[in-house]
């Protein structure tokens, strides 16, 4: 695997690849990998001769300053996991570098950045899309991946490479979930102990009522409220050529946890 931090170097080693008519894949991340991470890492590999992977936690997309200041990092780990992945190539760019390529963006996603997490973090999307951007204009790849555990971010980085006519395949790969149901994420790690026991409740909440014809949300609501969760929202929702969706979001302490499952009503 080669690590790079330089956009230059990495043009340049990826115009190599390219001049070869081999596909580029990439996997966009904020580090501190995990399984669900591994997996778009595995389908990148299934679909495109070269993987590149990047790790750049993006502070525009943060809204409070101390999630971004405690979004736990080890470069050394992921490394190492990328190289057992046989990931290709580890893009590690700094902010200046990101901040250095040009932003000229269409941000119109008709309104899909309207409800759920847009709603509940002003201005997280807007900071997604540019850096997003950003990426792809660096690497310029075939096809891209995203998990469906960040469902909304998914179709509105499909509507955002469709209405800025750039020229590359977005695809989806389903959540990796721990045993016991929780999604994986890199947050999951700042929960403490007795917060991590009750963590579950909220993709056994989602599969209870996902199924159900008529769902009594209120009391969906109240089983993760009396477990101890403070619930930001628990909604269903069909975002245009989606299936609906059963979206929730909730906090234990000071950690925000996000999951969504299909839902059949
Ligand atoms: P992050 O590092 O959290 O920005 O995530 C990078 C990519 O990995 C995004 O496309 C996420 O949706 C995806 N991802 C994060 N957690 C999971 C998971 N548990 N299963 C599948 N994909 C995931």
């Amino acid at each position: 695997m080669k690590t790079l931090t330089e956009i230059s170097e990495l043009k340049s080693l990826l115009t190599t690849y390219k001049k070869e008519n081999l596909t580029i894949g990439f996997v966009p991340t904020m580090g501190f990998l995990h399984q669900g991470h591994l997996s778009l890492v595995e389908q990148c590999k299934k679909a495109c001769d070269i993987c590149v992977v990047s790790i750049y936690v993006n502070p525009s997309q943060f809204n409070e300053k101390s999630d971004f200041e405690s979004y736990p990092k080890n470069e050394q780990n992921d490394k190492s996991l990328l190289e057992d992945a046989k990931c290709d190539v580890l893009w590690i760019p700094s902010q200046s570098e990101i901040e250095s390529i040009p932003l000229s963006l269409n941000y119109n996603v008709n309104d899909q950045d309207q409800v759920l997490e847009g709603a509940f973090r002003k201005g997280h999307f807007k900071g997604v899309l540019e850096v997003v951007y950003r990426l792809f204009k660096a690497v310029e790849p075939n096809i891209a991946f995203f998990g469906e555990k960040d469902f909304q971010q998914f179709v509105l980085i499909k509507t955002m490479v469709s209405v800025n006519k750039l020229p590359l395949k977005i695809l989806s790969v389903p959540t990796s979930r721990e045993e016991d149901g929780l999604a994986m994420s890199s947050r999951n790690t700042l929960l403490k102990p007795e917060h991590r026991k009750i963590a579950p409740e909220l993709n056994a909440v989602l599969q209870l009522y996902s199924t159900e014809l008529k769902p009594d949300l209120d009391k969906a609501k109240n089983q993760l409220i009396k477990k101890g969760f403070e619930v930001e929202y628990l909604i269903p929702h069909q975002f245009s050529k989606e299936g609906k969706r059963l979206f929730v979001a909730a906090r234990l302490g000071n950690v925000r946890l996000i999951d969504n499952v299909p839902c059949f009503s």
